[in-house]
């Protein structure tokens, strides 16, 4: 599906491609008072429940990522495949250190009452996105305005420790159905040399910096 939108969508968080069933719940306070929460802002219907996904309750979280993946960025980060970064990134640390990242990187993103530049801290692009990126996508735990308007949790209060462990534990259960294979510990990925700094040789020509510096031993 999504290599069938491939280049019809920008793909952002206000997102939609509602002919597809994709569509995008973040409302502005205006339009939260019109359309009422869980409402796309396209297509104006009312689709999901956020009241009860902000009852953050993980007995419910099949409903919880069955009503995420409704939205357009999140059905995105549910279902590309991880760019090889990302793959990277996650074989490298193995599952039991990814996941004692996964509080860690949330206080840090997103943690404080009013994080700098919210809504810009989770990289979206497959290559620079790693694989907690991708969960905190999927989860809607990418920004505090989205943590906002999925979980019910709002902005202008640091999150407790409570809020941190329920996004975390989102995240690991995104991760475990994404990278079911994915080994305890970590692995060894050799690091190839960047394409770039290959192509980059021919055009350095290191000897003439060096032969240039010689000539002029004195300049200064
Ligand atoms: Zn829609
Ligand atoms: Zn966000």
């Amino acid at each position: 599906m999504w290599k069938r939108l491939d280049g019809k969508i920008k793909v952002r968080c206000l997102a939609s491609a509602c002919e597809d069933n994709l569509h995008c719940f973040k409302l502005g306070n205006k339009l939260a008072t019109v359309l009422g929460a869980g409402t796309c802002r396209e297509c104006k219907q009312p689709l999901v429940s956020m009241e009860r996904v902000a009852q953050r309750d993980l007995a419910d979280i099949d409903h919880t990522f069955a009503a995420l993946q409704r939205e357009c960025i999140r059905h995105y980060f549910w279902h590309i495949p991880f760019g090889q970064r990302a793959l990277n990134y996650a074989h490298r640390a193995g599952r039991l250190a990814l996941e004692e990242r996964m509080p860690r990187r949330l206080r840090s993103r997103i943690g404080k009452a009013e994080p700098f530049r919210d809504g810009t801290q989770t990289p979206i692009a497959t290559e620079k996105a790693d694989a907690l990126d991708y969960s905190m996508h999927a989860v809607a735990a990418c920004c505090r305005k989205c943590v906002e308007y999925w979980h019910g949790i709002p902005v202008g209060q640091p999150l407790t420790e409570e809020e941190i462990a329920y996004l975390a534990e989102l995240m690991r259960r995104y991760l475990q159905a994404r990278l079911p294979d994915l080994d305890d510990q970590p692995r060894k990925i050799p690091s190839r040399p960047k394409a770039d700094t290959v192509l980059r040789l021919p055009t350095a020509r290191p000897h003439e910096a060096i032969t240039l510096k010689h000539q002029h031993p004195h300049a200064s």
